[in-house]
C-alpha cells in the first residue's frame, strides 16, 4: 500500500495504525530523507551542493528497524525530528541522485520484508512503487495541518503554517519526483475526519486476502 501526501495530514500515524491492523510492515520514507539530511548537516557540507551532498548520502548507512531510524548504526529517530533537519530536508531531497539512492534503499527494504508493506512518503505511488496494489493520497487544509503539527510539537501554529507552506512549495515544484496525486490513488481529505474514521476508510481499501 502506497500512502502519499503532504505533512500534517496524519500520514504517519494513519499508516502505522493501518499496518498494525493489517499485520504488515510499515516503512516511513520521510525518515530516510531526514536521516540523509542529518548526515549532510553533520558532515558540514552545504545542503545545496549536489556533488558533495550526493557523496555524503551514498556513503551513509541507512536502515529502519521496528520503526526506528538508524544512521551508520546510530539510532537517530528523535534527532531527525529537530528543527535543523526539518529546515534542510526539502533541499537535500530535491537532488536527483539523492532520490535515486534512497529509492533503491526503500525498494530493497520492502523486498527484504517479503514484498508486502505499508509505505508512506511523497512519491511512493508515483515513483517508488507505481504498481502498488493500493494507492492512497491523504490531504487536508493547510490551516488544519498546521494546527495538528503545532499540537504535536508545541510550536506556534502560525510558524508551523509558514514552514508547511514553504515545504509544500519545495516538495511540489522540484524537478524530480514532485509531490503529486499518483495515478489511480484514492484521495482522502482528512480535514474534517477523526483519526479512527481515516484509519477505517484506508483499511476498507485493503483486499480481503491481504
Ligand atoms: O514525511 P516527512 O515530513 O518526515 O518528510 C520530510 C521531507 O522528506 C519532506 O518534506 C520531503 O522533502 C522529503 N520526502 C521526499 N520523498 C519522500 C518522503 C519524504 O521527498 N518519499
Amino acid at each position: 500500500m502506497a500512502v502519499d501526501g503532504p505533512s500534517g495530514t496524519g500520514k504517519s500515524t494513519v499508516s502505522r495504525a493501518v499496518a498494525r491492523e493489517a499485520g504488515l510492515p510499515h516503512l516511513d520514507t520521510g525518515a530516510f530523507y531526514r536521516a540523509a539530511t542529518l548526515a549532510v548537516l553533520e558532515s558540514g557540507v552545504d545542503p545545496s551542493d549536489p556533488e558533495k551532498v550526493t557523496k555524503v548520502v551514498d556513503e551513509a548507512q541507512l536502515d529502519q528497524v521496528d520503526g526506528r531510524m538508524f544512521l551508520n548504526g546510530r539510532d537517530v529517530t528523535d534527532e531527525i525530528r529537530g528543527p535543523e533537519v526539518t529546515a534542510a530536508v526539502s533541499r537535500v531531497s530535491a537532488h536527483p541522485q539523492v532520490r535515486r539512492t534512497l529509492v533503491e534503499h526503500q525498494r530493497r527494504w520492502v523486498e527484504r520484508h517479503g514484498g508486502r508493506a505499508v509505505v508512506e512518503g511523497r512519491d511512493i505511488g508515483s515513483v517508488v512503487f507505481p504498481n502498488a496494489t493500493i494507492k492512497v493520497y491523504l490531504d487536508a487544509r493547510p490551516e488544519v495541518r498546521a494546527e495538528r503539527r503545532a499540537r504535536q510539537t508545541g510550536q506556534d501554529p502560525d510558524e508551523v503554517l509558514a514552514e508547511i507552506r514553504q515545504r509544500d512549495a519545495y516538495d511540489s515544484t522540484r524537478a524530480v519526483s514532485p509531490l503529486t496525486v499518483p495515478e489511480g490513488a484514492v484521495v482522502l481529505d482528512t480535514s474534517d475526519l477523526d483519526f479512527d474514521e481515516v484509519v477505517d476508510a484506508v483499511l476498507s481499501l485493503l483486499p480481503a486476502d491481504c
